[in-house]
Parts: C-alpha cells; sequence; structure tokens
C-alpha cells in the first residue's frame, strides 16, 4: 500500500469511481449542465487500465468499490468498448475487492446486445425518463430540440423483454410536481419498479427557475407525500428512493455511522476522458474554478493518488468542504441522517463549500425525512400499544 500518511492525512477509501468513457451525449436535455456535451472524446483504454492499477496497487478501494460510468451518455460508445475495459477491469480486481458497475443512460440506444453485456457483467442500469410523453419530450429533446420519449421508452421495454433489472431516474419540473397521479399511472402501465426523482437543479451554467420558486419546497413535499401514499397502496412500486433510502437512514443502528462520501477526499474518484482526476461531486468534473483548478487535482496518467491526495487544489476543497460539514453538524437537526449534503450545491446556491443549507438538501434530505417521521408518528399513534408487558405481569411472570 502507498503511504498516505506522508500527506498528513488518513489514507481515504475510495467508495465509488464516476467514469466519463466520453462526454458526448446523443441528445441536449434543456437542464442539461454537462458542459461539454458537444466533444466525441473517447477514454483510451490506457486511461482505464492505469486508472484502476493505481486504485488496487493503494489499498484504498473500499472492499465494496462502485464503479460508474456516466458524465455524458456512455451508450454512444460500442458494447465492445465495455467489454474490453471491463475484462481489462476484471483482470487488474484484487480478490478481496468485489466490483460492481453500473450505467446510467437515456436508454434510446439500447439492444439485445446492450443487454447481453448488462447480464453479462451484471451491471447496474439507470434509465433517465422523465414520466409521460408531454412531461419527458418537453425537456429531453434532440439538438434539433424533438422529444426522445418515443426511443427511451423502446429502450427500457427490450430491457423488460431481456429481463435485465434497472431503475429510472426522473427529473421532476413544475409541471410534473402538480402530476403525481399521471407519474405513478405512467410508472405503472410501465411495469417500472424501481423510482428515483431529481428535482430540476441550478448546477453549472444551468440556474433552475423551479429552485428559485418559493413555493417550489411546499409543491415537492405534496408531490411526494401523494406519491408515497398512492405508490403504497397500488403495491407495485417496491423502490422510491427518497422515501425508502431516507427510512433506512433514520432507522439504521446507532453505531452505524452516516457516511457522505461526497465530503470526503476521494470518497468519489471522478476521472474525465482524458484522465484528469476530480472528487467530491461527481458534477464537479468538467466545471470552471479559478480558486480550485476547476477542480481538477491531477492525471491518472502522470500524477500518483498520494500526490493527488496532498496537491494544492485537494487541500483546499477538503479545507472549504470539511468547514461546510462543521458547519451543518452544529447547526441542523438533520445532520445525522445527512451528513453535510452535496458540495456542488453548496457551491452553486450558496457560492461556496464552506457554506450550510440549499434547496437541494431540502428538497432531498429534510422533506423526506420529514415525511418518514410523520409517517411514523402517525402509525405509532394509531397501533395499539404492545400488551405483553401487561399479559405477563397478570400471569405473575
Ligand atoms: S440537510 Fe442541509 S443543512 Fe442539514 S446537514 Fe444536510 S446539507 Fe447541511
Amino acid at each position: 500500500m502507498l503511504n498516505a500518511l506522508s500527506t498528513g492525512r488518513a489514507a481515504p477509501t475510495i467508495e465509488t469511481v464516476v467514469v466519463q468513457p466520453t462526454p458526448f451525449c446523443n441528445i441536449n436535455c434543456r437542464y442539461c449542465y454537462l458542459p461539454d456535451r458537444n466533444q466525441k472524446a473517447k477514454m483510451e483504454l490506457s486511461v482505464i487500465t492505469t486508472l484502476f492499477s493505481k486504485i488496487f496497487a493503494s489499498g484504498w478501494s473500499a472492499d465494496q468499490l462502485t464503479v460508474i460510468w456516466h458524465a455524458g451518455e456512455p451508450l454512444v460508445l460500442p458494447v465492445s468498448y465495455y467489454e474490453t475495459a471491463l475484462r481489462a477491469i476484471e483482470a487488474l480486481r484484487p480478490p478481496e475487492v468485489a466490483v460492481r458497475h453500473a450505467i446510467q443512460t437515456n436508454g434510446m440506444l439500447i439492444s439485445p446486445e446492450w443487454c447481453a453485456l448488462f447480464k453479462q457483467w451484471d451491471v447496474g442500469v439507470g434509465v433517465s425518463i422523465d414520466g409521460p410523453q408531454a412531461l419527458h419530450d418537453a425537456n429531453r429533446v434532440t439538438r434539433s430540440g424533438l422529444g426522445t420519449f418515443a426511443q427511451t421508452i423502446a429502450g427500457l421495454r427490450l430491457l423488460q423483454r431481456e429481463k435485465v433489472p434497472f431503475h429510472v431516474i426522473s427529473v421532476l419540473s413544475a409541471e410534473s410536481l402538480q402530476s403525481p397521479e399521471a407519474m405513478l399511472d405512467f410508472y405503472l402501465a410501465e411495469g417500472v419498479e424501481d423510482i428515483c426523482f431529481n428535482v430540476e437543479e441550478s448546477e453549472g451554467d444551468h440556474v433552475s427557475g423551479l429552485f428559485a420558486a418559493a413555493d417550489t419546497p411546499r409543491r415537492f413535499r405534496e408531490f411526494l407525500s401523494r406519491f408515497w401514499t398512492l405508490a403504497r397502496q397500488s403495491g407495485q412500486v417496491r423502490f422510491i428512493r427518497e422515501i425508502d433510502d431516507m427510512l433506512e437512514r433514520i432507522f439504521r443502528p446507532e453505531s452505524c455511522d452516516m457516511g457522505n462520501a461526497q465530503v470526503e477526499p476521494f470518497g468519489m474518484l471522478n476521472v474525465a476522458c482524458d484522465g484528469s482526476v476530480s472528487s467530491f461531486s461527481p458534477e464537479l468534473l468538467g466545471l470552471k474554478n479559478a480558486a480550485y483548478n476547476d477542480f481538477i487535482v491531477g492525471n491518472i496518467l502522470t500524477d500518483s493518488l498520494e500526490a493527488m491526495l496532498g496537491g494544492e487544489a485537494m487541500t483546499a476543497m477538503t479545507r472549504d468542504i470539511a468547514a461546510g460539514v462543521e458547519l451543518c453538524r452544529q447547526s441542523c437537526e438533520y445532520f445525522s441522517v445527512c451528513g453535510g449534503g452535496a458540495p456542488v450545491n453548496k457551491l452553486s446556491e450558496n457560492g461556496g463549500f464552506s457554506s450550510g443549507a440549499t434547496s437541494f438538501c431540502k428538497l432531498t434530505e429534510m422533506i423526506p425525512a420529514d415525511l418518514a417521521l410523520a409517517a411514523f408518528e402517525q402509525l405509532e399513534r394509531t397501533m395499539p400499544a404492545p400488551e405483553i408487558g401487561a399479559a405477563r405481569f397478570a400471569e405473575g411472570k
């Protein structure tokens, strides 16, 4: 293992590697924040092998390492690219580390060959689809402005026919926040059982009008509450990330720390297709910022992980993000289920990492936590108190 301790820090644990196989995307969503989505560059195999050789040699990998192929549309590259890449990573993987690959895609290019690859490598698949056609096509459009629903739904149905498990991520707009019934009807009609929501947010150059609106938290709370109730009544939705992840965090054993890889140096290791390395929130990769060297801490082809960890940009980001986490710890009653939030949102909404609450954390942490706790209290009120103690007393035990 490399000696991280020469940097004066404890050795990090790399939990997630976000790999950008290409920045290119075949469509042009109106809310997209990816700055280089017109560039057709591709990550060379030498970058991939160098990256994973260094991660595995460092001894810093978590026992369960998640590799997410994202930050562009990964399926614009051929299936053979991933066959080669995944085989190369597998050849480097030490036996004590389990690697799980995941892909986030707009689904338009899914073919039987992709399905075979997903099944062979047990790839976690996330499909970006924003609900029924009118809601989806309002924002998820081609460069000429045409809706992409027809191709995305064809890809989603192919995954189902080929028995590839997947979840969906739906970005909620002002319109979809008013339509929990229509959103649920859509998922039920399409047999979608695992659902994640993102509220359209401000990131990079994209400024979300929804975030600026004063009544968005109330509307999101109403949406999520209604959707959760209807989904549970339907008995056909297995997982709503905003609710089910929160329940897990609230009711975890006390001994279990609330980890937040986004605030730990190299908790998330994010690599651009040219080998540039960033950390913390993956959305920072590709953004510009003079104070932090555009969030780039080095290049995997030329720098060691240890040198990157001790470099100027990483040191400055680590310091400022830690200050923000500390502010959260001291001032926020949700800290025990949040762990200090998402640095990219603190920066884009508050103007700095060393800050606290954001509209994003209100929507993704506070409102789901409030809903989960309100439901629990309601359950406690309506369930009869346990009578075990009284019965035992009567039996003289
Ligand atoms: S909910 Fe917001 S303010 Fe509270 S700990 Fe999380 S990021 Fe900080």
